[in-house]
């Protein structure tokens, strides 16, 4: 457990009074009269001023379409657009920048794979492997790719603490393993995957292995050549950015070999009504006008967490996930779920005769935004035999303020029950 003194010193090593002044008006809102603490921050982050103004300077002053045009804002939209694949491709460490593939977010990502690696190289008869503590998004495209091709999806199972059972998801491996799909961190239970071994351990298998880092990518770093994964997803809008864009990594080798998406403009080489080429890596990927404006915002919301680095970001939220976990354990009645040994800034939880969904409502009234519900991850919720969950999450600008406003309120809420 931490000293609030060492709490304190943190908080000022941080700098959480700069961080909050990123996102003036939204973190000054009231909500029913009072002030906002925002916990919901696993469905979606604030933005900062900084990507909002980008965006905003896009459509006022630079708006134009991209890679057809000869004139100068579209050459500057091109370059901005290419400036941002560089600097995401920088951030995941990425060996080459036309290995980052601009999509609507990680559904899209998972359902591109699926669509195009999926159908393209596994048969029926192959496997897949997923984990018990998948969101939907990880679970339905391999479905509807089983439906289609006949291969298999195997579960590796967690235990009780929301933590994958190591040795189990080693004894799904075999021959017939052709990809694993796995969270890095779960957004129901904020359990940090020890992605690096299911990894090495597939490799062992041969199997292609892709990451859903939706979850992971504003909490910890993250160096895809080091993982060594074969794809990594994830979205903008959970990382400060704008929502509606995405990011797919895959190995160059890997993207290569499979058939384009969708098609359309931009991923063409030429067409004609007998036969049609496609461009290289990544247009290939990126049928149509893209998200311009949000390329752009996607691009200095990395920009700014790069100014502070994941790595004290990390800091700060592990030292409130403590603090918080600390404060709710010591209410009576309150059932955590997700107590893995190593977790992001999550915290699930029921409590003893109170619907998760009136304490969602409850505690909004005291200007608390948390989610409640199964938070697309229903396997989970039934692992746990709940139907739904609270969950707050944290990000850069919470404080421990905001702790203490969360867990008094919920405090409150109790005593109604
Ligand atoms: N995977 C995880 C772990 C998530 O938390 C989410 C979003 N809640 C998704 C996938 C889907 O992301 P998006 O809705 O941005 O496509």
């Amino acid at each position: 457990m931490q000293t609030a003194k060492k709490i304190e010193s943190q908080l000022s090593e941080f700098d959480i009074k700069k961080i909050r002044q990123d996102f003036p008006q939204v973190l000054q809102t009231k909500v029913h009269g009072k002030p906002l603490i925002y916990l919901d921050n696993a469905a979606t982050t604030l933005k900062p001023k900084s990507v909002v103004e980008a965006i905003a300077k896009h459509y006022q002053f630079e708006a134009s379409n991209i890679h057809r045009g000869v004139h100068f804002l579209s050459e500057h939209g091109t370059a901005l657009c290419e400036q941002a694949r560089e600097r995401i491709q920088d951030f995941i460490n990425a060996d080459k920048s036309h290995e980052v593939i601009f999509t609507r977010g990680t559904t899209e990502s998972i359902n591109l794979v699926a669509q195009t690696y999926g159908r393209s190289f596994l048969k029926a008869g192959d496997e897949i492997i997923v984990s018990e503590m998948e969101h939907h998004s990880n679970i339905v495209p391999w479905q509807m790719l089983c439906a289609e091709v006949g291969c298999v999806l195997k579960v590796a199972p967690m235990n009780d603490a929301g933590e994958l059972v190591f040795e189990e998801y080693k004894k799904l491996l075999n021959a017939k393993t052709k990809l694993v799909s796995m969270v890095y961190v779960s957004n129901a239970l904020g359990t940090v995957n020890p992605i690096k071994e299911v990894i090495q351990a597939a490799k062992e298998f041969n199997a292609v292995v892709m990451v859903d880092g939706a979850q992971a990518v504003a909490h910890l770093p993250v160096d895809v050549q080091e993982l060594d994964c074969d794809f990594f997803v994830f979205s903008a809008h959970k990382i400060f950015g704008p929502t509606g864009m995405g990011v797919l990594y895959g190995k160059e080798e890997l993207l290569n070999k499979m058939p384009p998406w969708q098609g359309g403009g931009d991923m063409i080489d030429q067409v004609t009504f007998e036969k049609t080429t496609y461009n290289d890596l990544p247009h290939k990927f990126e049928a149509g006008t893209p998200h311009i404006a949000g390329i752009i915002g996607f691009a200095e919301a990395i920009k700014y967490v790069q100014g502070i680095g994941v790595t004290a970001i990390q800091k700060h939220e592990q030292m409130l996930l403590e603090y918080a976990t600390d404060e709710i354990s010591k209410i009576e009645g309150i059932r955590l779920i997700g107590t893995a040994k190593h977790k992001g800034a999550v915290l699930g939880f029921v409590m003893e005769g109170a619907h998760p969904s009136d304490i969602g409502t409850l505690i909004d009234m005291e200007g608390v935004a948390i989610r409640t519900g199964h938070h697309c991850a229903q396997p989970v919720m039934r692992h746990f035999g709940v139907s739904a969950t609270a969950r707050a999450s944290f990000s850069l600008y919470n404080t421990k303020e905001d702790v203490n406003v969360f867990i008094a309120a919920l405090k409150k809420i109790q005593k109604m029950f």
